[in-house]
């Protein structure tokens, strides 16, 4: 995958570039929001840090919106969640907090390359974290094996996690394709079967909570 490193701090890039070339990836890392255009197009995945110099982060995703839909994992500091749910509402496909540890980014970029081309064949319709098994097409869900018990509400909302795994669906998301339209009224109904599949699943942190967005199933 050609993933495009957007980062002012050298020795982040670095140590990002390097890790994603030894797993194979072709990385082109530019340090100034001006320098992304130009790169763009030949990126399958961009990776950008929101403090640069010359733009703020959020002001490049938002243009970069506008004219592609390349997957974009957003890197900010700690403790800027606020930044982050915003991102993620602006269009980021999911997002890192630095210190950027080098096993999760290179678990979010597969998970993303997982999304973006999806398994064909046969086992095309199984999603397998951890021990948990999401069997989409014959919705049936296993842990560890045995068979979990869900309700056809239940199942659709796992099955809508799961379809992305490791990255983060907004609430919005799941009240969309879940129950088709994003009343309010159903928003409590998605707290209260979300938590009943969370308790028969009985894999706590399998699915977890992004406050103020929505949820992520796996890592
Ligand atoms: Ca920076």
């Amino acid at each position: 995958m050609r993933v495009l490193v957007v980062e002012d701090d050298d020795g982040v890039a670095g140590a990002v570039v390097e890790a994603l070339g030894t797993h194979g990836h072709r990385v082109e890392r530019v340090a100034r929001a001006a320098d992304v255009w130009p790169h763009l197009r030949d990126a399958d995945l961009v990776l950008l840090d929101l403090g640069l110099p010359d733009a703020d982060g959020m002001d490049v995703l938002r243009r970069l919106r506008r004219i592609a839909a390349t997957p974009v994992l957003v890197l900010t500091a700690r403790d800027a969640e606020r930044d982050v749910v915003r991102g993620l509402r602006l269009g980021a496909d999911d997002y890192l907090v630095k210190p950027v540890r080098l096993r999760e980014l290179l678990a979010r970029v597969d998970a993303v390359v997982r999304r973006t081309r999806p398994a064909e064949g046969p086992t095309g319709d199984v999603v397998e974290i951890e021990d948990l098994q999401v069997h989409l097409a014959a919705r049936r869900a296993t842990v560890g094996g045995a068979d979990v018990a869900l309700t056809a509400k239940e199942f659709d909302i796992l099955a809508a996690l799961a379809r992305r795994p490791g990255a983060a669906v907004s609430r919005q998301q799941l009240l969309d394709e879940v129950w088709g339209d994003a009343y309010l009224a159903v928003s409590r109904s998605l707290d209260v079967h979300l938590a009943s599949l969370r308790s028969k699943l009985g894999r706590p942190g399998l699915v977890s909570t992004i406050r103020g967005f929505g949820y992520r199933l796996g890592r």
